[in-house]
C-alpha cells in the first residue's frame, strides 16, 4: 500500500486526507482561530519548548524508560519492549498532553479550563496540570460516569477542579463532550483542554505534537539498546487514538516501520457490544472533525461498547482514520477477554500491572504474525491501579 510521508501532518485547512478539518458551530470560529494562530507561533518558540520538556522531566519524570521484557520476548519469539508511559506522574501519558495545553493556555492569559472526561483519567490530568499553575479547572463527566468512577472524581475534586455532571442524552462522554462544548460557547474566555487526537483543527495536530516525545524517546532509546533507531513494528491501543499518534508518530515517515493500532472488540465484532471504529464505523462528523464513527442506518452515533473507558469511544482521530484507510496503519481489534488474559500474564510475568487499554496493546502480541528478526515495541499507555477492581472481579469469580 502506498504510505505518503506526510500522513501524520494535517493541511493548512487541518485535512489528513479527506479527514478532519473544523467543523463547529460559527460562534467558536473565533476561539479556535486563536488557538491556531497562538500555536502556529508558539510551536517552535524555544522557550516555549524547553518550559514544555522541563516540566515533562522534572514534573512527569520523563523520559519514561523502554525495557525490554524478557518473558515475552522468549514468548514471542522476537524482541519485545514495553515503552513504560505507565510510570508518567499520574499513571498514563495523558499528563504529557494535559501540561503542554495548559502552558498554552497560560501563554493565551487564560484563567479557566473546561475539560470533558469519560473514565477520569483525563480530568484527572488536567486537574493535575490547573493545580499545578494555578488556574480555575471545570470538569464536565456523565453522570453515569461520576457514579462508575467514583475514585477518579475524588481525586479531581482533591486536586482543586469542580466536576459537572452531564445529565443529558445517555448520561456518558458523549454528552459531556456536548455540555463542554455548549460552556465554551458561552464563555469563549475559557480554554477547552481536549483530552485526545480528535476534535477541531487545530487540536489533534497540537494533541500528536505534544505526545510525540513517546517516539522521540522511543527511537533514542532502541538506539542506545539496539544500535538501531527503528524498531520493525510499535504497537499502541487506540481510543481517540493519542497515545498510538505519540508512539507512531517519528516512524510515519519511514516504511519499513509497522504500525499496529488496536481498537477495542468488547465482547466480538459481531456482538453489537465493541469499540472496534475503524472495523464497523463509516465516514461522519463527530466532535468538530470528520472522521470514522460507529453510527446506525440514520447516521445517529450508537453507544459503543468496551470494558476499558479508555477505549469507550465512539470515533478515532482524523489521523488514524487517514492512516488507517490508507493502509499506512494496520487495524487489529482485541476483546475484552483477550485483553484481560494480557494483563493478569504481565501481571504475574513481570510484576507489571498495565491499565486495561494499555492490555489490548499486549494482546495484540498474540494476534500478528511476528518473525524472529521482529522487533517490536507495545506503548504500555498507563498503569492498571484504576482497573484493579475489574481485575479482581473478573477474575476471583
Ligand atoms: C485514555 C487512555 C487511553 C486512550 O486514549 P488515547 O487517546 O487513544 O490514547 C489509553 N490508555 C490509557 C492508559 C488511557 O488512560
Amino acid at each position: 500500500m502506498n504510505s505518503t510521508i506526510d500522513t501524520h501532518i494535517p493541511d493548512e485547512m487541518g485535512f489528513y486526507g479527506e479527514f478532519g478539518g473544523a467543523f463547529i458551530p460559527e460562534l467558536l470560529h473565533p476561539n479556535v482561530e486563536e488557538l491556531k494562530t497562538v500555536y502556529s507561533n508558539l510551536k517552535n518558540d524555544s522557550s516555549f519548548k524547553s518550559d514544555f520538556l522541563k516540566l515533562l522531566s522534572d514534573y512527569v519524570g520523563r523520559p519514561t524508560p523502554l525495557y525490554r521484557s524478557e518473558k515475552l520476548s522468549i514468548e514471542f519469539g522476537c524482541e519485545v519492549y514495553l515503552k513504560r508511559e505507565d510510570l508518567n506522574h499520574t499513571g498514563a501519558h495523558k499528563i504529557n498532553n494535559a501540561l503542554g495545553q495548559i502552558l498554552l493556555a497560560k501563554k493565551m492569559g487564560k484563567v479557566e479550563i473546561i475539560a470533558e472526561t469519560g473514565a477520569g483519567q483525563h480530568g484527572v490530568a488536567t486537574a493535575t496540570a490547573c493545580a499545578l499553575m494555578g488556574l480555575r479547572c471545570k470538569v464536565f463527566m456523565g453522570e453515569i460516569d461520576i457514579e462508575r468512577q467514583a475514585p477518579n472524581v475524588a481525586r479531581m475534586q482533591f486536586l482543586g477542579a469542580e466536576v459537572i455532571p452531564a445529565v443529558s442524552g445517555s448520561r456518558t462522554l458523549k454528552d459531556a463532550t456536548n455540555e463542554a462544548i455548549r460552556y465554551w460557547i458561552n464563555n469563549p474566555n475559557s480554554y477547552y483542554l481536549i483530552g485526545s487526537v480528535v476534535g477541531p483543527h487545530p487540536y489533534p495536530q497540537i494533541v500528536a505534537d505534544f505526545q510525540s516525545i513517546i517516539s522521540e524517546e522511543i527511537k533514542k532509546q532502541l538506539f542506545e539498546a539496539t544500535g538501531n533507531m527503528n524498531p520493525t513494528k510499535v504497537i499502541a491501543c487506540v481510543g481517540g487514538g493519542s497515545n498510538a499518534a505519540g508512539a507512531f508518530y517519528h516512524f510515519y515517515d519511514q516504511p519499513e516501520v509497522e504500525l499496529i493500532a488496536v481498537e477495542a472488540a468488547g465482547l466480538g465484532l459481531g456482538s453489537g457490544k465493541s469499540a472496534a471504529t475503524s472495523i464497523l464505523g463509516k465516514p461522519g462528523v463527530l466532535h468538530g472533525s470528520k472522521t470514522i464513527l460507529m453510527q446506525n442506518e440514520f447516521g445517529q452515533v450508537t453507544e459503543p461498547y468496551s470494558i476499558s473507558a479508555g477505549l469507550d469511544y465512539p470515533g478515532i482521530g482524523p489521523l488514524h482514520a487517514h492512516s488507517i484507510t490508507t493502509g499506512r496503519t494496520i487495524g487489529v481489534s482485541v476483546t475484552d477477554n483477550e485483553a484481560l488474559e494480557a494483563a493478569k500474564s504481565l501481571s504475574k510475568n513481570e510484576g507489571i500491572i498495565p491499565a486495561l487499554e494499555s492490555a489490548h496493546a499486549l494482546a495484540a502480541l498474540s494476534k500478528i504474525t511476528l518473525n524472529s528478526t521482529d522487533v517490536v515495541v507495545v506503548n504500555l499507555s498507563g498503569r492498571g491501579d484504576k482497573d484493579m477492581a475489574t481485575y479482581i472481579n473478573h477474575f476471583t469469580v
